[in-house]
């Protein structure tokens, strides 16, 4: 493959999506695998695209966390902007969930914990992610998460300059209070997360539909599908923690991700995880 920067040693291209593309390659220098996402070369010279490409670089190298992929290098070569972060050598959410059908009650919980604990030191640093979904989710071979793409991340102190009403995150996870045209909030992380959680224990998503505008309105006005309808071995007990998260009304929600991240330490206790299983008298 060519050498990005003299350093950077092309592979294959491991993922993309509208803007950009992802390949795996090796750095040169430190002899160790990374991925490199790659600014679209049809975007080179659109400055908004460039601007977006910047505030993902920005919001995901602010950030240091072992749930979060780390980004090693930003830079740009013949206008290619490129960024270059940790490899994670596993597969995304979404093709595990593909793969294994719904997620074991104790790992799906485990799995959740990893993603919230990044989660909320994005918004313990004011960063809204606002594209939580299984495909920005990747596990390594190890069980271990890392969350990224923050393509689309706000930073709040900023809200105003950059946040705009459009919808841009996966109509599926879409909350309800953007799918009215309001602004992304940390709630709104947390119902995205709700969903999440929701596809993880059933396979499915709460919500699908003909037409984006029909998904937007389910979330806006149709109830949370019971969880335990689809997967008779989630307890109650943690089919709340779906419910509390995909309130429609943001104040009924987990008033932080780090609430959310409790009520998952509390449902793995042996008194919780059994609750719903069938136990013998002694
Ligand atoms: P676009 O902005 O163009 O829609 P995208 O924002 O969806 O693209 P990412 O989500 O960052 O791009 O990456 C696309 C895919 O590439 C991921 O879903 C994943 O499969 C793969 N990928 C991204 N980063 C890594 C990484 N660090 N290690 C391994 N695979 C990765
Ligand atoms: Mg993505
Ligand atoms: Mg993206």
């Amino acid at each position: 493959g060519r050498l990005l920067n003299d350093r950077y040693q092309i592979k294959e291209k491991i993922g993309g999506g509208g803007m950009a593309d992802v390949y795996l390659a090796k750095d040169t220098i430190l002899d160790r695998r990374v991925a490199i996402k790659v600014l679209r070369l049809e975007y080179a010279n659109d400055e908004e695209f460039i601007a977006r490409f910047d505030r993902e670089a920005q919001s995901a190298t602010s950030l240091s966390h072992p749930n979060i992929v780390t980004i090693y290098d930003v830079g740009e070569e013949e206008q290619i902007l490129y960024m270059v972060m940790e490899y994670v050598d596993g597969m995304t959410l979404k093709e595990f969930i593909q793969r294994y059908g719904p997620v074991d009650v104790p790992e799906a919980i485990e799995i959740m914990k990893q993603i919230t604990a990044a989660i909320a030191h994005a918004h313990e640093n004011d960063i809204v992610h606002r594209d939580i979904k299984p495909q920005n989710i990747l596990i390594d071979t190890y069980g271990h998460i890392k969350v990224t793409d923050f393509g689309i991340a706000v930073a709040l102190s900023a809200t105003s300059l950059t946040q705009t009403n459009s919808i841009l995150g996966s109509v599926h996870y879409l909350s309800p209070e953007q799918a009215r045209g309001g602004l992304a909030t940390k709630k709104s992380d947390i119902y995205s997360l709700g969903i999440l959680f929701f596809e993880m224990l059933t396979g499915r998503l709460p919500f699908s539909g003909q037409s984006p505008v029909s998904i937007a309105l389910k979330h806006l006005q149709s109830d949370t599908p019971s969880v335990r309808r689809f997967n008779q071995d989630v307890p109650q007990s943690v089919e709340n923690i779906v419910l509390k998260a995909t309130a429609k009304d943001p104040f009924h929600r987990y008033n932080t991700v780090y609430e959310m991240e409790e009520s998952l330490e509390v449902a793995l206790s042996p008194e919780k995880i059994n609750e719903s299983k069938y136990v013998p008298p002694t």
